[in-house]
């Protein structure tokens, strides 16, 4: 795979008058550029221009998400600005100052953009070797298998200049990689295009002798494999690497640009760090001595727990527990399912069992009126351990339902409500939201008539899936 680095010394100093913009022109076509400068840089803002000469949002230049002055000095490096298209032609530059430091320097990137997602994905593997030769560790373990990755050849990764080294993964560390154009990205093929980027990034302008990442997950969920050398490779990623399992989110959670870690990319960030740590026999909610840091560190843990940096983002850093939670559920009988028709609930208030309308689920369902005596339908399910559990109703919708019918759970005393349109959306499960439930019987969810006269409310079915 051909790919071209080139870096171009701006004029310096660049004259740029308050909010005047200016063009700069790339050497050669390009998909990707950075930023080095030393010292500090007032607020600057670039726009990719593509070929044609039309140049895409504004993004501002932020320092790269690991860069702390032990590393480098007075150096500074940007994060990567990325384009949509590897013939991208320039930049657009605006300031808030009339001018920049004379140390300022583009670092182009030029990288093909990988075409072809079919068929480049590494088969799972069997995950919980490690677990095979364990013995009395109650509960039994459940084999997590690896889930699917895009190979370092899906998206043309360079060879790495230097020969693998390989610690015991002990930890594994979330990131991101404060690149947000990244989280804009609207395919497969511009993600994986920005992977090729990151590495080109790290190894020519850092001058490491690969990628840094063990793996990278996109806002699709889609995960790529980094560092090359296979399971349980050492990367470049906190500073002190050596037992841990670096995974970076494509994106930045964190001011100013406040990104959210997406459904997709959770999940599968769950099933990553559930496949290592099942084959590791690592507890995703402990903590131990993590080799390369000297130190006892949470074994599910943030950049910035180990280093000074932002990274992964305070909206990313935020959702650790809770990612720790779903990890242990995911080993520990995540999956779990548990419906409940509506022949299992209790009852309040009038309610009428009827077998008429299409989309129900089992052999029949209730129905009460709105805007009559409170009726209630209930759920008390027997949850078989504690954990996150998604929670969806299933109900066959018809023009006379309740578009705002009330559902709620009673959880430890706490009433949790939402809406729902019984009008659409029938005949499959709906999701309301995800919640811890504790083990037994303590939480009830229920269905009200409670509303505007003239509609009915339905009570068919409830599900429960441990996250
Ligand atoms: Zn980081
Ligand atoms: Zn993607």
């Amino acid at each position: 795979m051909l790919f071209l680095l080139f870096a171009l010394q701006m004029t310096s100093p660049m004259p740029l008058p308050a909010a005047e913009q200016q063009i700069l022109l790339s050497p050669a076509p390009f998909h990707s550029v950075g930023f080095e400068w030393r010292g500090a840089l007032p607020l600057l803002e670039v726009a990719i221009l593509n070929a044609d000469g039309h140049p895409g949002p504004w993004w501002p230049v932020v320092d790269a998400e690991d860069l702390s002055s032990h590393q480098l000095g007075a150096r500074h490096l940007s994060a990567l600005v990325h384009g949509a298209t590897s013939d991208c032609s320039g930049l657009l530059i605006r300031s808030n100052s009339s001018s920049l430091p004379n140390s300022l320097r583009a670092i182009w990137i030029a990288v093909e953009t990988p075409v072809a997602k079919a068929g480049s994905v590494f088969a799972p593997s069997t995950g919980a070797s490690a677990r095979a030769g364990a013995s009395a560790v109650p509960p039994p373990q459940t084999a997590v298998n690896k889930p699917p990755v895009f190979s370092r050849s899906s998206w043309g990764a360079n060879a790495a200049s230097c020969t693998p080294s390989y610690c015991n993964t002990t930890h594994v560390a979330l990131h991101h990689t404060a690149s947000a154009s990244e989280y804009a990205s609207t395919s497969w093929s511009q993600c994986a295009a920005n992977v090729k980027a990151t590495q080109v990034y790290h190894m020519v302008t850092r001058g490491w002798c690969d990628i840094g990442y063990n793996y990278l997950i996109c806002p699709h969920g889609d995960i790529f494999e980094g560092r090359g050398g296979g399971d349980n490779v050492r990367g470049a990623h906190d500073g002190y690497n050596c037992g841990s399992m670096g995974v970076s989110m494509m994106g930045y959670f964190h001011a100013p640009y406040n990104h959210t870690l997406t459904t997709a990319m959770k999940d599968s960030f769950v099933e990553l760090a559930a496949w290592k740590c099942d084959q590791q026999n690592i507890n995703p909610l402990g903590s131990s001595w993590y080799a390369g840091l000297g130190a006892v560190e949470n074994n599910l843990y943030g950049h910035r727990d180990v280093s000074s940096t932002a990274c992964p983002g305070d909206l990313a850093y935020a959702e650790l527990p809770l990612l720790r939670t779903r990890v242990e559920n995911r080993i520990n009988g995540g999956g779990t399912t548990i419906i409940l028709d509506n022949g299992a609930a209790s009852y309040t208030g009038s309610w009428t069992t009827s077998n008429s309308a299409a989309g129900r689920y089992g052999p029949d369902y209730r129905w009460a009126s709105t805007g009559t005596a409170q009726a209630r339908a209930m759920w008390t399910p027997n949850i078989p351990s504690s954990g996150t559990y998604q929670v969806s109703i299933w109900w066959p919708a018809g023009s006379n339902r309740n578009p705002a019918t009330l559902v709620g759970a009673l959880l430890n005393s706490n009433l949790r409500t939402a809406t729902v349109n019984q009008q659409v959306n029938g005949g499959q499960w709906n999701v309301l939201g995800s919640v811890f439930l504790p083990a037994g019987s303590t939480t009830t969810f229920g269905i009200s008539n409670a509303g505007a006269s003239g509609f009915v409310v339905i009570a068919d079915a409830l599900r429960l899936i441990k996250l």
